[in-house]
């Protein structure tokens, strides 16, 4: 029988990672990412963004990555989308999940997807309608990703009463999941406890609330802790790191995984994950974007001596 995980870890590496990379990692590449994370115990992984290959070539191969990865055992898929039309591809393709982005910053909302947050939420509401129109059962779930919930590069702090409006309205809209964001690193474990109690106090009955946090001033995994005694109980990270945000210049990007996996694991919580299994996966990264740093300290050091896993890992006698 497979114990419930106690906490789940998403791998974003795929989309969020390679988002602004200019060297086109090949689609075989990618389906062995997604099938070494998998064996490695991942359960969810967010495997692209249905988005105009104009705009981002990088997930011009999105459909194959996105078939490939269902066909994965047990995994399950979210796809990004910023739009109605996305929506409809990743439905075409079956992904378990649609997260779509938008942003509780104004001004980055306007940077980032030339539209208002008024109409990031009519767009949204659209893709309310396309689930809603789907008989129940087949359904896909419908996330909404809240970025700069922390600050903004352009407004500087984002004030708490701004997401937890914003969350409210997708709440409102039919929301299925939230992910609160901190896309520019500028959450500290205080604030982000604050936050996230109060959106788990205010929405947690309606909706699960997960967390994306970058570790752009080193306090990714304090935050991530902060988040956990709030009561969080999902977290996105990438593999080594991967990633960053084009409005965040020399921004350090996602929360590394391999570090994330031991954090929880050593606060007894089961992840699924063997994160040993995670390290040779880097190769990946190293290989085909060599440009890019890896990020993380347990691939340094490894694990301590004698080490309390929660779950089954590869070091452990
Ligand atoms: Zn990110």
């Amino acid at each position: 029988m497979v114990r419930e995980l106690d906490v789940e870890c998403r791998e974003v590496g795929l989309r969020d990672g390679i988002q602004i990379v200019k060297t086109f990692v090949p689609t075989q590449e990618k389906i062995r990412w997604i099938r070494e994370e998998v064996a490695a115990g991942m359960p969810n992984m967010q495997v692209c963004s249905f988005v105009p290959p104009k705009l981002l070539p990088q997930f011009s191969d999105a459909i194959d990555v996105a078939k490939a990865a269902l066909e994965q055992d047990g995994l399950w898929v979210s796809a990004l989308t910023p739009n109605l039309r996305g929506a409809e591809t990743a439905l075409a393709v079956g992904v378990h999940e649609i997260d779509f982005m938008n942003s509780v910053s104004e001004t980055h909302s306007q940077s980032n997807g030339r539209r208002s947050t008024a109409q990031a939420l009519a767009e949204f509401k659209r893709v309310v309608a396309l689930r809603d129109s789907l008989p129940e059962g087949k359904r896909f779930k419908l996330a909404g990703g809240f970025a700069t919930s922390f600050g903004c590069s352009f407004e500087g702090h984002v004030p708490h009463k701004n997401v937890l409006k914003s969350v409210e309205n997708f709440v409102k809209a039919g929301v299925d999941e939230v992910v609160i964001a901190d896309t520019v690193g500028y959450g500290n474990p205080r604030d982000v406890k604050s936050l996230f109690k109060k959106v788990i106090d205010n929405f947690g009955d309606d909706v699960m609330v997960g967390a994306h946090f970058h570790d752009t001033r080193g306090l990714g995994l304090a935050n991530v802790y902060a988040a956990l005694e709030a009561g969080c109980r999902r977290f996105d990270a990438s593999l080594a790191g991967l990633g960053g945000c084009p409005f965040a210049p020399n921004a350090t990007g996602n929360i590394v995984m391999e570090d994330l996996v031991f954090l929880l694991e050593g606060a007894g919580l089961h992840t699924g994950i063997d994160v040993d299994k995670l390290l040779p996966i880097r190769d990946i990264i190293t290989d085909n974007l060599p440009d890019e740093p890896l990020h993380g300290t347990y691939a340094k050091a490894g694990a301590p001596k004698g080490f309390p896993w929660a779950s089954t890992n590869s070091t452990q006698e």
